[in-house]
């Protein structure tokens, strides 16, 4: 049936950056509603992975196919328009915008992105549509995010600020979420809200492929895991099985 079919599909994906092979046949099928975790050694290649998967970077071999579609080298925002989303390693929220104005930009359908730069209806108008305002609105609201909506996210604790860029990236109403590193900078207590909303994420619907280096989150959260080593998957399964791969934990040793 075709709801049994993977929502995404990396089939073969090499990516050389001069001689160096970041992904060397790389290849990795998402059924719907997973939680996926990429795991592996720095450098291993995850977030070159989800460069390529998300547009970024076209891979130098092999294709990506997404929601049943050949996505290769599509642009970020055309991908985001056919449901895709992503957070960064690195936070990349608008610092000049408030929590508020970071989910409207979000939510600008007729918005191109050039990269990572908004190009779309200026704030000002994005502020006065009305649907527009109450659907950040309700965002903030699902997030916990309402009484910060005015500030700028920069003032705010690291933690919120993850918990914004998350926010922003399901404004956009996904299918497939890629999150890079969610758990990076938060403490305890926040690592375990964070594990909540993305099951909650996942309950309503949406894939979840998460980058992260907290194994005991990864571990919980994921149905499945692909682990890569010097650009290679070295291995794939369920939780329990990948941590007893004597691959994996020869990858790790010498991290
Ligand atoms: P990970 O996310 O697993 O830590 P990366 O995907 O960031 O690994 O990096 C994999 C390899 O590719 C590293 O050796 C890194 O230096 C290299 N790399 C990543 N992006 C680029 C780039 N834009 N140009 C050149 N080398 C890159």
């Amino acid at each position: 049936a075709a709801g049994d079919e993977p929502i995404l599909v990396a089939d073969a994906i090499s990516m050389h950056f001069r001689g160096l092979k970041a992904l060397d046949d790389v290849s990795l099928s998402v059924d719907p509603g997973e939680i996926r975790g990429i795991v592996g050694p720095n450098g291993s290649g995850k977030t070159t992975l989800f460069n390529v998967i998300s547009g970024l970077y076209r891979p130098t071999r092999g294709r990506v196919r997404f929601r049943g579609r050949d996505a290769t080298g599509l642009a970020p925002y055309r991908l985001a328009r056919a449901g895709m989303s992503r957070t960064f390693q690195n936070l990349r929220l608008f610092g000049d915008l408030t929590v508020e104005e970071n989910v409207l930009v979000a939510l600008d359908r007729h918005a191109t992105w050039q990269s990572w730069r908004y190009v779309g209806r200026p704030i000002s108008v994005l502020r006065r549509d009305r649907d527009l305002h109450r659907r950040a609105g309700e965002v903030l609201d699902r997030y916990g995010l309402r009484e910060f909506a005015a500030l700028p996210p920069k003032s705010l604790p690291y933690g919120i600020q993850r918990r914004v860029e998350i926010a922003r990236a399901m404004a956009a109403a996904p299918a497939l979420l890629l999150l890079d590193e969610p758990a990076a900078g938060l403490n305890g207590e926040e690592v375990r809200q964070l594990s909540e909303i993305v099951r909650s994420i996942r309950d309503s619907g949406v894939t979840v492929i998460v980058i992260e280096h907290n194994m005991g989150l990864v571990m919980s959260l994921c149905e499945r895991i692909t682990v890569l080593a010097s650009g290679k998957v070295i291995a794939e399964g369920l939780p329990a099985e990948v941590a007893q791969n004597p691959a994996v934990i020869e990858a790790y040793l010498g991290d």
